[in-house]
């Protein structure tokens, strides 16, 4: 298997002397060069000696001889630098564009590393390299998750700034989308998403001075407000929405986009509206209120907020229920500085070249309580425990990029369980 040989070549698990060319040429590997995943041959900058004699180049690695005609490097000039090609199978010679001959060198992956490799690949367990992590050095597995959380943000900054594209650069739209979509909390995630990308932040910023408006105006754009009975509350959003609608041309989302079935009521769109409405209420720039606050606590008070008065007493309109303020639960702002503030700071750093803000992004991570679910629980299980969210988040990048995608070659507690005689 091809990967396997990369695998071995990279990580320089072949014999460390005694290798020798198909012709029988002393062969030492000084450097085996620089992996290359982009087009071109698979290592870059090798250097090796062949019978005392120094060559620096490239690197090919294929299954076969054969496969370097199939892959017509030899037609590729890109190719001509290429010192060796290493192959499990010799079926003939290797040449280069200019009718150079390759040296070839005959190269087995180690027994007991395919091995290793077939029990991790085929295992049922979660994570199947489960029986080496107790004995796995903390500062490797902590420099691991260092760079899986690191890994995990430039996704999500990614698709930050596309979603700033198609704002045309307005990041102050992109962030109400990103935040509105966290205020869906998973199930109702699209749904806010939609109805937030059918309000124009310009009509929040000119209404936000009276929280009934900012109200009529989110309610009405969710399709909430579009039955003529209700209650005294709903008539008067009613009321001020129709107006609204009219003079900023707005078209509601279809109310049927919510859903309701298997949510806690205090996680009912009406509350989560509500409380969107007065995160807005009074603030005219969202981004600049976040960017100013400097430590964790501010970034918590700005989301400690509650949904209007009407909403202590309601799950949805005209059912009155007992009285209980609606306050944002810690563990939703945790979700919520995980998924919208940092990701937003970090690519708003990068876009700015502000490596101050990006680094309060990741501090912010680091001090932020981590995520408790399925996945944190089974890694706490064999030994590895989420001291907060940046750990969290590694952790669940590492099972949605790695353990689920089988690219156990690609983790860095994969090379020792490979290495390793269990
Ligand atoms: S990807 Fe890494 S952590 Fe996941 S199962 Fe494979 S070796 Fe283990």
């Amino acid at each position: 298997m091809e990967e396997l040989l990369h695998y071995t070549w990279k990580y320089k698990l072949y014999p460390p002397y005694g290798l020798v060319t198909e012709k029988g040429q002393q062969l030492e590997i000084i450097d085996p060069g620089l992996h290359n995943s982009d087009a071109g041959p698979d290592f870059f900058n090798a250097k090796i000696k062949i019978d005392g004699i120094l060559w620096v180049g490239n690197v090919e690695i294929h299954n076969s001889t054969s496969d370097w005609y199939k892959h017509h490097h030899d037609k590729e000039h890109s190719y001509d630098s290429v010192i060796l090609h290493v192959v499990s199978r010799i079926d003939g010679k290797t040449f280069s564009s200019e009718g150079r001959e390759i040296p070839q060198l005959q190269l087995d992956c180690p027994k007991q590393i395919i091995d290793n490799f077939h029990e991790l690949i085929n295992s049922s367990k979660y994570p199947s390299c489960f029986k080496i992590i107790p004995f796995l050095d903390k500062m490797m597995i902590h420099s691991w998750l260092n760079s899986l959380y690191v890994e995990r943000l430039n996704q999500k900054s990614k698709a930050i700034s596309e979603r700033v594209i198609r704002k045309d650069n307005n990041w102050e739209e992109a962030l109400f989308v990103t935040i509105a979509r966290n205020f869906g909390f998973g199930l109702n995630g699209d749904a806010f998403e939609l109805w937030a990308n059918r309000i124009p932040l310009k009509v929040i910023q000119k209404q936000n001075d009276s929280l009934q408006q900012i109200e009529a105006l989110f309610f009405g754009q969710a399709g909430l407000l579009e039955e003529e009975q209700g209650d005294r509350y709903y008539t008067e959003l009613r009321r001020e929405y129709n107006f609204l609608r009219a003079k900023y041309s707005l078209t509601p989302i279809d109310a049927a986009k919510w859903r309701f079935l298997r949510l806690r009521p205090n996680n009912f769109p009406y509350i989560r509206l509500s409380q969107l409405a007065v995160l807005y209420h009074n603030v005219q720039s969202m981004l600049s209120r976040i960017i100013d606050a400097d430590d964790t606590k501010k970034i918590y008070s700005i989301f400690s907020c509650g949904a209007s008065e009407y909403w202590n007493n309601h799950f949805s309109f005209g059912k009155e229920t007992t009285s209980v303020p609606k306050s944002i639960s810690k563990s939703s702002i945790s979700l919520i500085i995980i998924n919208s503030i940092v990701p937003i700071l970090y690519s708003y750093g990068k876009h700015r070249g502000d490596d101050t803000l990006c680094e309060r992004a990741i501090t912010l991570l680091e001090s932020t309580k981590p995520e408790y679910n399925y996945i944190t629980r089974i890694w706490e299980e064999c030994g590895i425990k989420a001291e907060n969210a940046a750990d969290s988040q590694a952790i669940i990048q590492l099972k949605k990029e790695y353990c689920d995608k089988k690219k156990c070659l690609y983790c860095r507690i994969g090379y020792f369980y490979l290495k390793t005689h269990h």
